[in-house]
């Protein structure tokens, strides 16, 4: 297959190329850098399969030759970037969708959208099934995001109805792993990287608040069999179902580091969803996945990673 990634420079995105590439398919990466890198693509600078485009996949994206895939993970994710790029996030998650979309519908290729688990907003359906549609605040802080992300989702579900693209949608869980930029402000590498520092551990609200985290070989291969996939009807959860307390996170990483961090707490942020843990019936189902990883197995990698770089 030729594959085309938006967002390529990011966490996810280069870890989706990497694996793209070693089963033998031709990738090109696309991004703006808004908040990825190009040293999460450096290794693949002479790789033959693999060529790069710099483009901001709001405006119409070229690309010359077939396509098979169109794979759209270009967006801020963590909460502090969405929230310091509003506009930029409604836009890609807007204007990029229907751009990804359409070169999708151009080429007669398959569709995958990097959605989140963020269309459940505070969710009041706990753990959360696809079926659940949601409890998200338009107007609030988090609205940029949970909000473009929905409307993604219901602009891929029209291509598909409407036009007849092969769609998949992707609703990712909080997934961690290396190339996550330290400063990025969520809460993987926040925590690691006080812990690491032996500085204070920020704790938001009082901890009580719950996620559930993935390692990102396990996503990367739940993305790949679902692309493979004949499902085409609606999102799946990818994500690991092993929910914690934000405080027992807080913990964990403590201990895995070997830190003298103290804990302390501060304010919990505007609409920060309460509970969050993926149903992953469907994906266990559709494509025999569930991950593999455990959670401190995991961490211990991503701790590896941001070892050399506090
Ligand atoms: P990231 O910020 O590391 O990567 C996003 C990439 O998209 C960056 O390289 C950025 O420069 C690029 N980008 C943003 N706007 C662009 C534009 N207009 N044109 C071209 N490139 C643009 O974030 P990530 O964690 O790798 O997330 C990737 C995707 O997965 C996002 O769509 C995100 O919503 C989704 N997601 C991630 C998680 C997670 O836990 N990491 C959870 C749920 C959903
Ligand atoms: N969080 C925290 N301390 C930090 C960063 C985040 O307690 O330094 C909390 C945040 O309030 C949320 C959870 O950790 O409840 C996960 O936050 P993250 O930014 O990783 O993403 P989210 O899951 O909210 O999208």
């Amino acid at each position: 297959m030729r594959v085309l990634v938006t967002g390529a420079a990011g966490f996810l995105g280069s870890h989706l190329c990497d694996r793209l590439l070693a089963d033998g398919h031709r990738v090109i990466g696309m991004d703006n850098y808004i908040t990825g890198t190009p040293v999460n693509l450096a290794h693949l600078e002479h790789h033959a399969a693999f060529q790069f485009i710099r483009h901001d996949v709001t405006t119409f994206i070229e690309v010359e030759g077939p396509l098979d895939g169109v794979l759209h993970f270009a967006s801020p994710a963590s909460p502090v970037d969405y929230l310091e790029l509003p506009i930029q996030t409604l836009k890609v998650g807007s204007l990029g969708t229907h751009k990804a979309l359409g070169l999708a519908k151009a080429k007669s290729a398959r569709f995958l959208l990097a959605s989140t688990s963020e269309t459940y907003g505070d969710p009041l359906v706990h753990p959360q099934p696809e079926t659940y549609w949601g409890n998200v605040n338009p107007v609030g802080p988090r609205g940029v995001y949970d909000e473009a992300k929905r409307f993604a989702e219901a602009m891929t579900m029209a291509y598909h109805r409407f036009h007849g693209v092969r769609t998949r949608i992707v609703r990712i869980f909080n997934t961690h792993g290396p190339r996550m930029r330290l400063r990025d402000g969520r809460v993987v590498p926040n925590f690691i990287a006080q812990a690491l520092k032996n500085e204070p551990i920020t704790v938001y609200g009082d901890g009580s608040q719950t996620r559930s985290f993935c390692y990102v070989s396990d996503l990367v291969e739940g993305i790949v069999r679902l692309l493979r996939s004949d499902y085409d009807k609606g999102p799946v959860n990818l994500g690991n179902p092993v929910e914690v307390t934000i405080l027992q996170f807080a913990e964990r990483i403590r201990a895995l580091t070997n830190s003298k961090s103290e804990i302390v707490y501060r304010p919990l942020p505007e609409d920060d969803p309460k509970v969050r843990q993926p149903d992953i019936t469907r994906a266990k189902r559709i494509l025999g996945w569930e991950p593999q990883v455990g959670l401190d197995d995991g961490l211990r990698k991503t701790i590896e990673f941001f070892k050399g770089r506090v």
